[in-house]
Formats: structure tokens, sequence, C-alpha cells
């Protein structure tokens, strides 16, 4: 008689455990799947005292919501959570084999990369100590808490009008352009209409008693008096799992992010991805959505190879 291969103990390993992996946990969890969650405890709004524009949860500080997310999902008797940090993925016969940092190595059928991007702001002296507080990469994040005044929007790339035009919303903007940006007559007069000052002399510092902000100084010592500043930050994978992988990746306003299809399926069989590495527009909300999807989306592949 041929010898039963043991499954393996994982229908679905999950790298990331924050507001895309807890929320594809839970799915998982509730349709009685063995699923794993691996994660390091460095949520990308880290930096940020609290979480706003999450239905039920407007200002809560953002760990208070994936604390009970986790013991939520720790109530399911399929359901695992492991504090470590992913090293390695490698595919194997049935499945993936993922290397952690502690030496252990864990397998399941599925991979679900949820492990977010990393910030990478411009260096301009003053704006990492502000990150998350006066320093401000998303407007409908923190907007509304400046409760208006002076605030300013750092140049970067190609929407940089756009995001000017935006913040006029939330206080009185003035716009710091790279000298060598050259607006069209078009932006220039619907940057007039919004009320947004247009300053080209390079920001040499942030100052004030960080993480306030007092406000920007000119590379020509001038200063500007700020009560915040958006920087529309550029992102970069922290982890190389999806490259090795082989999944494809697509160029993005905001940096290269892996490329998924609408069930968050990457090009690689039984590689998901979903959240911030996957979304060029995100949020708390996208995250977790995604990470549904995701976890229906690999729910069907499951069923799929046990079917044939
Ligand atoms: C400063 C700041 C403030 C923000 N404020 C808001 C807000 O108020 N409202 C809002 O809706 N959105 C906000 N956002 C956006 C929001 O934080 C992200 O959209 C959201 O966190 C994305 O969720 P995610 O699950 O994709 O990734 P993340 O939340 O970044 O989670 C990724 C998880 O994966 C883990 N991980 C990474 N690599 C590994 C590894 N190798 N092994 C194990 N674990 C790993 C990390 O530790 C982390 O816990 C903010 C963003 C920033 C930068």
């Amino acid at each position: 008689m041929p010898m039963q291969e043991s499954p393996l103990p994982h229908d679905a390993v999950i790298i990331g455990g924050s507001y895309a992996g807890l929320s594809a946990g839970l799915q998982l969890a509730r349709a009685r799947r063995r699923v794993l969650v691996i994660d390091d405890g460095r949520p990308r709004n880290r930096f940020a005292s609290h979480a706003h524009g999450v239905l039920a949860n407007d200002g809560r500080p953002g760990r208070d919501i994936t604390d009970d997310a986790r013991r939520q999902i720790m109530a399911y008797p399929t359901a695992v959570i492991r504090q470590g940090e992913a090293v390695s993925v490698e595919r194997s016969g049935r499945g993936f084999s993922i290397a952690m940092a502690d030496g252990a190595t864990v397998e399941g059928r599925r991979v679900l990369l949820a492990h977010g991007v990393e910030d990478a702001p411009p260096a301009i002296p003053g704006v990492k100590e502000r990150w998350g507080q006066t320093a401000i990469h998303c407007p409908w994040c923190h907007g509304y808490e400046i409760d208006r005044g002076p605030i300013g929007v750092l140049s970067q790339g190609e929407h940089t009008t756009h995001y000017a035009l935006m913040v006029a919303e939330w206080g009185e903007p003035t716009l710091f352009l790279d000298p060598a940006v050259q607006l069209s007559a078009e932006e220039t007069r619907m940057l007039g209409l919004r009320g947004v000052a247009i300053e080209r002399t390079p920001i040499a510092a942030l100052e004030g008693a960080a993480p306030l902000l007092d406000g920007a100084r000119l590379a020509d010592g001038r200063f500007i008096p700020l009560k915040a500043i958006f920087v529309g930050s550029h992102v970069r994978l922290g982890n190389s799992f999806a490259e090795h992988l082989g999944c494809e990746m697509t160029d993005t306003p905001v940096g290269r992010l892996v490329k998924v299809d609408p069930m968050q399926q990457t090009s690689q069989p039984g590689v998901f991805a979903a959240g911030d590495l996957a979304r060029a527009a995100s949020n708390i909300t996208y995250a977790a959505s995604d990470g549904m999807t995701a976890a229906h989306g690999l729910f069907r592949s499951l069923l799929e190879e046990e079917l044939a």
C-alpha cells in the first residue's frame, strides 16, 4: 500500500499580522482552515499616536485595533498567531516553507504576503523625528486634527499639484516646489483658486520642539511658520519574498509594488499579496478589505486543489 503523505500543518501561512494579514486570518479561521499568522510588530502607522478615518475606530491608537483583532482571531481553534520575523520563503514540493529568524521553519499550502511597506520620506533634517505627528503623508488620516492654520506641502513627484489642491481643505497651504518642476498655466490657475502659496526655495530644516513643528527654515534663511507639513512619501518593500518567489511587480507613483489580480493572487500560483505592498492608495480600511479578498481567493484555490 502506498504511504500516505502527512498533510502540511497549515492551509495558509500569512506573513504580516496587521490590518491586511489579520483580516485575511479572520476569514480563513472562520472557514475552519488552519492558518498561521506571523508578525514582528512593526506596522507602518506605528509612528502615529492614533488612527483616523477607520469606521467605528476613529481616533483609537492603531495598536488597539490590531490587538482587538488578534484577540478575536485567537478565539478560533484553527488559528495561530506567532510573534517573530520571517526571513525567507521557498516553494517546496507541496507548498511553501518559511524560515524564521529564530531558526524555526514553518510550512503551509499557500502563502499570503501581507508584510506592508517601509516609508522613505525625504532626508530633510527634522522630517524623521516628526514623521506621523506633524510631518504627515496622508491628509485623510491626520489632516482634520491639524485644525487648520498654515500647512506645508512638500513637492514629491508627479502628483504634487493634485496633493496641494487637495490639502487646501485642511489648512492654508504653502507648496514647497522643487525648483526644477515647471507648472502649467492650468496648474498655476487652479493652485491660485485654492489659495496655495508657492515657495521655490528649498527647505533646509524643519524647526520646533519635535514632534511639534514651528515651521520650515529655508535655504536662504527665511522662516515659514507651519503647524504641519504633508510629505508625499515613497515606499519600498521591506522584504524581498515576492521578488524571490518570482512574483511580477508593478511600478506605481509611490514605488514598486507587488502585482495582483482582483482576488489578490500574484503572478505565482499559490502566492497571494494584500495590503500596502500591493496597492498604491493605502489606508487601514483598504488593507483590511484586500486581506478579506485575498482570504477568499486563497480559500478558492485550496478548494480547487482539493476537488481536482
Ligand atoms: C505615519 C502613518 C500614519 C497612518 N495613519 C493612518 C490612519 O490614521 N488611518 C488609516 O486608515 N491609515 C493610516 N496609515 C496607513 C496605514 O498604516 C497602512 O495603510 C496600513 O498599516 C497597511 O496595512 P498592512 O497590513 O498592509 O501593513 P502594515 O500595517 O504595515 O503591517 C505589516 C505587518 O507585517 C509585519 N512584517 C513585516 N515584515 C515581516 C517579516 N519579515 N516577518 C514578520 N512580520 C513582518 C510588520 O511588523 C507589520 O506588523 C498611516 C500610515 C503612516 C505611514
